[in-house]
């Protein structure tokens, strides 16, 4: 199997695997129990929390443990909600996750400002005024085309302007430098886009901020998450951004460009999403010159190779990207796209493979094409 759909989901890495079965049968207890066996697994936890807030560069008692960026994107959009008033107005960029837009829809409805994303799919702040809102939201790198959003520069105006800013850092974790991530008022993070579990994630609050938990139950997270927590996926997770850290500065950001730079001498009228801009070393998005995704898709699987036509969120549901859309692709084309994204252990041979099976199945597509033309003229 060729899995090349990392920004939906990773495996678990070896590390995270063994942090898990050891977790579980090692140190199962509630980490609030009163016994010393418990009292260990929260000393673990904390242990942690303290290693997590060294790789973030954040103060560790800042970190909120949860199920992943859906619950913490939910979290900060709800106490924007109940704490900026009445007629306070938000920013999000138009290529949001949808866990960040359908809450700010929900709560926010007119009171969105939207910051623009131009045709490579990085979003734009030259034109826009930040004194009309009282919160701002920007992902780190887009999950369909990977390309980096402009978050250090809007952070550090909002940081000047004393306005809240939020991160989704979801897809940043673990495969970029976490350097500048301590400077976001609000980072969200999840394990399983970089090797950890699924269901498991954090919420990063800084000092200047306080951030009650919407579950209304137990004092864990220090109030800013009822709930048990789940110390083997804790430690799963951190093992896991330990194992992408330690391969971040190796994994080679070139397989990629050897990838689009094969497939283009195969398909030359094929086009790379966001050409231009800078992206993630792992997501290629291409919109192929015919055929739609599903066509891709269904061959490629057959040839061993998983990729996807654009988030995993939004597969079954009908009509198309709105990543797409906001770039201004027009409809007939975001029904060719494929997203690809390899994983730290996806070698030069897979992406090779990748692009030389791209080219057979389309001389097979275009092939078949041609037969079914001539059978209709025929009859
Ligand atoms: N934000 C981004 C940018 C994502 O790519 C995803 C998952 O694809 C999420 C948030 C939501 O993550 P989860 O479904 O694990 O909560």
């Amino acid at each position: 199997m060729r899995y090349f759909d990392h920004n939906a989901t990773t495996p678990l890495c070896d590390a995270a695997k063994a942090a898990w079965l050891e977790a579980s049968d090692h140190a199962w207890q509630n980490p609030s129990s009163p016994y010393r066996a418990a009292a260990a697994v929260r000393a673990r936890l904390e242990a942690c929390r303290e290693r997590l807030g060294e790789l973030l560069g954040v103060e560790s008692s800042r970190i909120i443990f949860n199920s992943g960026a859906t619950e913490g994107n939910n979290l900060v959009l709800h106490h924007w909600n109940e704490t900026l008033g009445n007629d306070a107005r938000i920013a999000l960029s138009s290529i949001e996750h949808p866990s960040v837009l359908e809450p700010a829809k929900a709560l926010f409805g007119g009171r969105i400002e939207w910051l623009p994303a131009n045709s490579e799919g990085r979003v734009e702040i030259e034109d826009f005024d930040f004194d009309r809102v009282a919160a701002v939201s920007l992902m780190a790198a887009n999950n369909e085309t990977g390309v980096l959003q402009p978050w250090q520069d809007v952070g550090s105006i909002c940081n000047s302007k004393k306005i809240p800013f939020h991160c989704d850092a979801s897809q940043w974790v673990g495969k970029m430098p976490l350097s500048g991530l301590s400077e976001c008022n609000f980072v969200t993070g999840c394990g399983h886009k970089f090797g950890g579990p699924k269901g498991a994630g954090f919420l990063v609050v800084s000092g200047s901020q306080s951030l009650e938990g919407r579950l209304r139950g137990g004092a864990q997270e220090d109030g800013g998450r009822a709930g048990t927590e789940d110390f083997s996926a804790i430690a799963s997770l951190v093992a896991a951004l330990e194992w992408a850290e330690s391969l971040r500065v190796a994994v080679s950001d070139e397989h990629p460009d050897l990838f689009v730079a094969k497939l283009v001498k195969k398909i030359p009228a094929v086009q790379v999403v966001g050409e231009g801009a800078p992206r993630l070393w792992n997501t290629v998005m291409v919109e192929m010159p015919e055929f739609s995704s599903s066509r891709w898709i269904a061959r490629l699987e057959r040839r061993g190779f998983f990729v996807s036509a654009g988030s995993a969120c939004s597969t079954g549901k009908s009509g198309p990207s709105h990543v797409l859309a906001a770039m201004g692709r027009d409809s007939s084309a975001m029904r060719r796209v494929l997203r690809i994204s390899g994983g730290w252990e996806t070698s030069r041979e897979d992406w090779l493979a990748m692009a030389d099976s791209l080219g057979e199945i389309y001389a097979d597509l275009q092939s078949e094409a041609s037969s079914s033309d001539a059978e209709v003229i025929s009859i």
